[in-house]
């Protein structure tokens, strides 16, 4: 019987909830009870399972493309090997981080993505916490150049989804630095300083699993101990409610579009950088129709 490569997380699962019910227990044990909630993680599996609902959907229409793209027009012949499996591998991470460091630069990707990052808390429940939006945004598009090149859409999917599984455990405070690693992958520590919203962290270290990209392109920082993270994102979602999560920051955008002055504040509230975006919005919000004085 061969294994459907879209399983994955859900045969992990098991794993990632060991995982989840060890570090409560850690932090009990620490005194430290601010470090999860209730709520918080129950919200995150919720987005959990909102997540993998549209993300087979999603696989679903997109699968013949990837197909078509792959039989009529792929680039190489590549024969199944480890070599082949490392290619692909370093290839999906490559695009991972153009994907990750699009989301927070390009609004209408970030209105999906600020799901992930809209917890003022962190622990490996946090990791749970995705988008059912990412396939309207677009995700599946990142990855469609490994077909291209020559891969098998079942093989592109299984990466993707072994790079998510990977960052499954860079969401936790229970890890130090983790030494000469933290020069090669994606560790808890560079990942926490991901999740921060203090100015010195945020936008940078979008790695999945590597951290060279980071690196290379001049986006990486490392946590600093006289510096602890703060949570969450500068626009705050304040709730737990795992649909209004999901679905705010889109009516934001939408909202913030239609009411707009021109073509040029749409374009930048649709796709510019967040905080573009914010600066128009304060604006518009904040005039006042003009009254001439009596
Ligand atoms: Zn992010
Ligand atoms: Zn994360």
């Amino acid at each position: 019987m061969q294994f459907d490569v879209q399983l994955l997380l859900l045969a992990l699962a098991p794993l990632f909830l060991g995982c989840v019910a060890w570090e409560v227990l850690y932090w009990h044990r620490q005194g430290r009870k601010d470090i999860y909630s209730w709520r918080d993680s129950l919200c995150n599996a919720g987005l959990a399972l909102l997540h993998q609902a549209s993300d087979k959907l999603a696989w679903l229409l997109v699968l013949p493309l990837y197909g078509w793209l792959y039989r009529e027009h792929r680039l190489f012949e590549i024969q199944t090997s480890w070599l082949a499996f490392g290619g692909l591998f370093l290839g999906q991470d490559f695009l991972y981080y153009w994907f990750h460091r699009a989301s927070h630069r390009v609004r209408w990707l970030w209105a999906a993505h600020s799901v992930h990052h809209s917890s003022t808390r962190m622990n490996f429940s946090t990791a749970f916490r995705q988008s059912l939006m990412y396939p309207l945004a677009g995700m599946w598009a990142f990855w469609l150049p490994l077909a291209w090149l020559g891969f098998p859409p079942q093989q592109v999917i299984g990466v993707v989804l072994l790079n998510l599984a990977f960052q499954f455990f860079v969401h936790t405070q229970a890890l130090p630095k983790l030494g000469w690693l933290e020069y090669v992958f994606n560790t808890p520590s560079i990942h926490r300083s991901h999740h921060a919203r203090n100015p010195c962290y945020i936008d940078r270290n979008y790695a999945g699993v590597l951290c060279i990209w980071d690196r290379l392109f001049g986006s990486f920082v490392a946590e600093h101990d006289d510096e602890p993270c703060d949570y969450g994102t500068v626009k705050p979602v304040n709730s737990v409610n795992p649909l209004w999560v999901s679905l705010v920051e889109w009516r934001d955008m939408l909202r913030e579009t239609w009411q707009a002055r021109s073509w040029r504040e749409r374009l930048v509230l649709l796709l510019g950088p967040p905080e573009a975006a914010a600066v128009i919005s304060a604006r518009n919000t904040s005039a006042t129709p003009h009254t001439p004085r009596s």
